[in-house]
């Protein structure tokens, strides 16, 4: 058994933070990292308490969610609620850090930055990381690891094993294909 890596492993579980995400305008994840131990998570929402953009839809000035509190805003918040020193730690989120999210990162003293896909990455968040010694990387989610879209693949391939059904292909591959397609997308357990 091959094992995951800690940067997937990482990684994967900002994608799972990114799914409890209340605002629907971006769902964001971030992993606060130290000595390969998860300190802290957060995500994209609403004030403990508080309405929830899900619900209620985004309170959007200027075409941002007031709303809203950063998933690495989140995670440093509740290092901070407990405590938790984050001189030195690494934080995994899934989208590129916004500007405001950047200086927040930066001022607490976090080293390095992995994130999974570019989003508007923002010049000036780019310099300040540079300027400050701040690692950036790039570090994409590998499909195995986790199934994103789960549904709409299985959708997918129902319609494309639909259409060469109809389609006047050798009826016996086709069948191998259905059969291949059904044994990989069965639920576990089943
Ligand atoms: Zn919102
Ligand atoms: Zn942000």
């Amino acid at each position: 058994m091959e094992r995951i890596s800690w940067d997937q492993y990482f990684m994967a579980q900002s994608h799972l933070l990114a799914m409890r995400s209340t605002c629907t305008r971006l769902t964001v994840g971030a992993t606060i990292v130290r000595d390969k131990r998860i300190i802290a998570g957060g995500y994209n929402g609403s004030i403990t308490g508080s309405t929830h953009c899900i619900d209620e839809g985004c309170y959007v000035i200027d075409n941002h969610c007031v709303r809203t509190i950063h998933a690495e805003v989140n995670a440093l918040l509740q290092c901070a609620k407990f405590g938790v020193p984050t001189t030195g730690a690494e934080i995994y989120v899934t989208h590129f850090p916004c500007l405001q999210c950047c200086k927040a990162i930066i001022q607490s003293g976090i080293k390095v930055v992995y994130y999974a896909k570019d989003y508007k990455n923002h010049p000036y968040a780019i310099e300040l990381f540079n300027q400050a010694g701040v690692k950036v990387e790039q570090v994409e989610l590998k499909e195995m690891v986790i199934e994103i879209h789960s549904k709409e693949k299985q959708q997918y391939v129902g319609e494309l094993l639909q259409l060469l059904h109809d389609s006047d292909l050798d009826k016996k591959q086709v069948a191998e294909l259905e059969a291949t397609g059904k044994k990989l997308f069965a639920p576990p357990n089943l």
